[in-house]
């Protein structure tokens, strides 16, 4: 049940059947391009192809102009109630804007904006969460899916009323069970595409459980066209979380996918280290490549014959397996070091 519709942001497409897009948002000051700057690129090489930035004044807004020029993947803006920053980040050439028109106010505000990203080609997300549904809506139903979905309807009205369709939706509740039921109502009753998320999801750990439960199940359904994995942690522990979800749902092209023993009384080997060192030099390889972390010679070849690569532990030393092929034998403390150059022969990346 991908969206129907689709946005183009810069060269990315979204909805309608495109592959997932990955995003994540920056904390630094936005006004502060360089270490902004410095943020997104180390963004992008992580896998991230959206970065929101924060926009809360006019010098934030035309900031994204030095930005835009120093970057290559497209920006998005997250404007709250003053219209006129919306209108400024567009003009600097932001790809995307976030804005609730509800906190935008009057009409002709809406309208103002709605007219200047469609002159720019800029798609606007609908973004509502627990906080920002209405008041009578709160009133009525509390802070539920229900709510929240009537609230994004409103808003996405509001801007076809201006004649505006390019729009995407988020609804986010911290709580990953309403946040399900939420898409799946929105899923129903609209055509824009789906930007997923459990708000405040929490630190590294719980954060990432918590979006991984709830994209499991909107994903499984077909619900979802770009996610971001909100931690409070670090962005690029966003992207990197955001990746391994879409890994352990088989739904990411691109990345190492790692294939590990759990241990047992045959190993040998340090193999939860090994497995760590593995997962974190790989983190931002880009191809895809299935990678076999096995701890013994009796199930390892075995077990890891689908893999591309992998090692196979012995005692203090281990086999480097090649499509199920031994091609080297290392002491244990070079077996990574050694399973890396074979990646990297194999990938033609630098890691
Ligand atoms: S691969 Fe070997 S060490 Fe790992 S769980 Fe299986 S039997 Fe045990």
């Amino acid at each position: 049940m991908a969206s129907k519709r689709q946005i183009q942001v810069g060269n990315l497409t979204i909805g309608g059947g495109a592959p997932l897009v990955i995003q994540s948002m920056c904390n630094t000051k936005t006004q502060d391009t360089d270490a902004t700057v410095a943020q997104i690129r180390e963004l992008e090489r992580a896998g991230c192809q959206l970065a929101r930035v924060a926009v809360p004044d006019l010098e934030a807004a035309q900031a994204i102009r030095t930005i835009r020029r120093q970057v290559t993947i497209p920006l998005c803006a997250d404007i709250h109630f003053d219209y006129r920053l919306a209108l400024e980040a567009v003009k600097n050439g932001v790809e995307k804007v976030r804005i609730n028109p509800g906190n935008i106010g009057e009409k002709a505000k809406v309208k103002q904006v709605a007219d200047a990203c469609k002159a720019a080609g800029v798609p606007i997300r609908v973004g509502v969460n627990g906080g920002s549904v209405d008041k009578d809506l709160r009133e009525r139903y509390g802070v539920t899916p229900e709510a929240l979905v009537i609230s994004a309807q409103r808003n996405l009205e509001q801007l076809e009323d201006c004649g505006f369709f390019d729009s995407c939706v988020s609804l986010k509740l911290s709580n990953v069970f309403g946040t399900i039921q939420a898409y799946r109502l929105m899923a129903q009753r609209c055509e824009y595409p789906l930007h997923i998320g459990v708000t405040e999801a929490g630190g590294q750990k719980m954060g990432t459980l918590r979006s991984a439960a709830a994209f499991g199940a909107l994903l499984c359904d077909g619900i979802g066209d770009t996610l971001r994995v909100s931690l409070t942690a670090p962005p690029i522990e966003e992207v990197f979380a955001a990746k391994d979800i879409l890994k352990a749902l088989d739904l990411h092209q691109q990345g190492a996918r790692i294939v590990s023993c759990p241990t047992c009384g045959r190993t040998q080997v340090d193999l939860i280290a090994l497995a760590e060192q593995v997962e974190r030099r790989l983190q931002a390889l880009q191809s895809r490549i299935t990678v076999a972390v096995m701890g013994c010679v009796v199930n390892g070849p075995g077990e890891g014959r689908e893999a591309d690569v992998g090692i196979c532990g012995g005692k203090g030393e281990g086999l480097i397996m090649r499509k199920g092929q031994m091609v080297d034998k290392v002491p244990e403390d070079q077996l990574v070091g050694r399973l890396m150059e074979e990646i990297a022969e194999m990938t033609g990346e630098r890691i």
